[in-house]
């Protein structure tokens, strides 16, 4: 683990977030699907599920054909804004892990005893005219979600969204051939996707939680509509 800081900047009164990367691609999942986007990748998570395939989501995360390197670094406030400012991309992607585990104000993280920034972080980025996008497993909520401009909420089985309201996206990923879909309560989107789980082992969507997606493609319950979602980046090996 590193500390970074961009020149100039006042590291010991800047919030700093353990960050595992911070790349350009373009969205493979989702609404925005084909975007370019500037993806800053949060280390770790509160959840562990079995197939999660981000390596740094937690110490002992399964390491998948998509994984990437578990090294992290400490990144200040201002090296995060100056990244953005210096790429051209218009989408800002908040992912992890977890973003919300570090960008929730009353989430410090605890070692470093610092005031978290997150709202002066966000309304920054926002400034310099990007659309910001969080993809989170709505187990956190905090005010400072309503400065994103697209939340996709990936619920996670056996662990409840606590989120209440509406959201651009609700991301349902299907796990096996028998898998079904269940409304989170309180929660609307303008977009249902369904992801099939990713077969690591042949790099593709596993191919029963695929044939699943498309029967409830056909079979949706009233008054929801379902769209397929099947990580184009990994289908085309990108980032
Ligand atoms: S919520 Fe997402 S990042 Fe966290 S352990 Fe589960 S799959 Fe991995």
């Amino acid at each position: 683990m590193t500390v970074d800081t961009a020149p100039g900047a006042h590291a010991s009164r800047e919030s700093r977030y353990a960050i595992n990367e911070i790349f350009e691609s373009v969205i493979g999942e989702g609404p925005f699907t084909g975007h370019q986007a500037l993806f800053i990748r949060f280390q770790g998570c509160n959840l562990n599920c079995d197939f999660c395939d981000t390596a740094h989501a937690q110490p002992k995360a399964k390491v998948g054909s998509h994984a990437r390197s578990p090294e992290w670094r400490l990144r200040s406030l201002s090296y995060l804004i100056n990244r953005v400012r210096e790429s051209k991309a218009d989408r800002v992607v908040f992912t992890g892990g977890e973003p919300m585990g570090q960008l929730a104000m009353g989430n410090i993280i605890p070692s470093l005893g610092q005031v978290n920034e997150s709202e002066q972080l966000l309304r920054s980025i926002k400034s310099l005219g990007r659309v910001l996008h969080l993809e989170t497993n709505g187990t956190t909520t905090d005010s400072v979600m309503d400065l994103f401009d697209v939340v996709t909420i990936s619920p996670k089985k056996g662990h409840p969204v606590k989120l209440i309201g509406h959201v651009v996206e609700i991301r349902t990923l299907i796990e096996t051939g028998e898998d079904t879909w269940h409304p989170v309560p309180g929660l609307g989107a303008d977009f249902y996707t369904l992801s099939p789980v990713w077969d690591t082992e042949k790099n593709e969507p596993y191919y029963p939680a695929l044939r699943r997606c498309l029967w409830l493609l056909e079979n949706p319950p009233r008054g929801v509509t379902f769209s397929l979602s099947v990580q184009l980046h990994k289908l085309l090996n990108l980032p």
